[in-house]
């Protein structure tokens, strides 16, 4: 069937807006009605050649949208269900089965194989020459995105389906390292490197657990003051301070956990030095494709944990239905974060994430 999708031709090349021509459903798929796409970074980084993901292609990987039709063997689902399009996962290796889905053995061939899982891309120009697909199981910066069932989650009634998609990523990442990984017990502090996306949804998750101490380290004013408004009880700008120094006043010592969202190196080795004995710094950010960091080796003996977590851990519909849920009470007010871009002004979208004048940007897509 002919959609239309931003197409990226080569390594850097631009978005652009085309029709092509998308698979129908077949066993065990989907095919979603986009609504809207969150922008992420690893969109970016996957147009830039930090993440092998072949060109030409379409990316997106933050979609929601409703249902437009189903393949043999779908239960569950009918036309017209809304869903976010949360992470792929093969269902069948041991972190699969074992409930950890987000660590999926096959995960790399999934996020950015550019096809089905064992067959072939779904998507080809309308000349017929081939396009990758399946970029984190979705390639949702088009009209319509062919996924399978298992990644799909639905969204109760009443809630709007164009903000919902970037739940399946950088809120998840954020919100789900505080839930699953950090769980702060009661008093805890927390410090959190980085207020883009990811570092603010962890702020707004921590609000809602009983850490008292909620840092947040940023080197732009705005961020902060949003960091704030959403329940930082703190704020360093890191641009003018030691951003260690100022955590450790803050706690009278070391944070319990450091949350490391933005990728940088330097910030890496800041994080990790923000926690003291038996504490947690958690690596959730992305550094580019090699990037090595040094820690200090004694005061990592002192039962201090370094622990990588990607896209929040858990079950999308666990992770996701609770993130909905919390909006939905107000506990986790993420539209703050968001301002909307038609699909034709997806680069003006990436350069307002770049610039960091927008924190999430989401695409939404042309209706009918
Ligand atoms: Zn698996
Ligand atoms: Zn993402």
């Amino acid at each position: 069937m002919k959609v239309t999708a931003a197409v990226v031709e080569e390594q850097h090349g631009p978005f652009i807006v085309r029709d092509v021509e998308l698979d129908e459903p077949g066993p065990g798929e989907v095919l979603v009605r986009v609504a809207a796409t969150g922008f992420c970074h690893t969109d970016g980084i996957a147009r830039d050649g930090d993440m092998p993901f072949p060109l030409p292609g379409v990316l997106g990987h933050e979609g929601a949208g409703t249902v437009a039709a189903v393949g043999e063997g779908v239960t569950g689902l009918s036309e017209g269900q809304p869903v976010v399009i949360g992470w792929p996962w093969c269902g069948q290796c041991r972190n699969c089965l074992d409930g950890e889905p987000r660590y999926c053995l096959r995960l790399g061939e999934l996020v950015i194989g550019g096809h089905r899982l064992d067959g072939p891309s779904a998507l080809r120009t309308t000349e017929g020459s081939p396009l990758a697909s399946h970029f984190f199981g979705q390639s949702s910066f088009a009209t319509h995105s062919l996924t399978t069932a298992n990644a799909l989650v639905p969204i109760p009634a009443g809630l709007p389906v164009e903000l919902m998609g970037p739940l399946a990523c950088g809120l998840a990442t954020g919100a789900g390292a505080v839930f699953n990984t950090a769980r702060p017990q009661p008093g805890a502090s927390l410090v959190v490197y980085g207020a883009g996306t990811v570092g603010l949804a962890a702020v707004m998750a921590a609000r809602n657990t009983p850490a008292t101490t909620i840092i947040a380290v940023d080197r732009h004013e705005s961020r902060l003051r949003l960091a704030t408004e959403l329940g930082a009880t703190h704020v360093v700008d890191a641009s003018d301070t030691d951003a260690v120094q100022a955590v450790t006043e803050i706690c009278g010592g070391p944070a319990d956990f450091a949350l490391e969202c933005t990728g940088v190196v330097p910030v890496i080795r800041q994080a990790v030095d923000s926690v003291g004995m038996r504490g947690t710094c958690l690596l959730i950010g992305g550094a580019p494709a090699g990037a090595e960091f040094s820690v200090d080796h004694i005061s990592t003996l002192w039962g201090k944990s370094i622990v990588g977590t990607l896209g929040g851990s858990d079950r999308s519909p666990r992770l996701i239905g609770a993130l909905m849920d919390l909006y939905a009470a107000g506990r986790f007010p993420f539209d703050r974060l968001v301002e909307y871009f038609p699909l034709e002004r997806i680069s003006d979208a990436m350069e307002a994430s770049y610039s960091g004048a927008v924190v999430k940007p989401v695409i939404t897509m042309p209706q009918g």
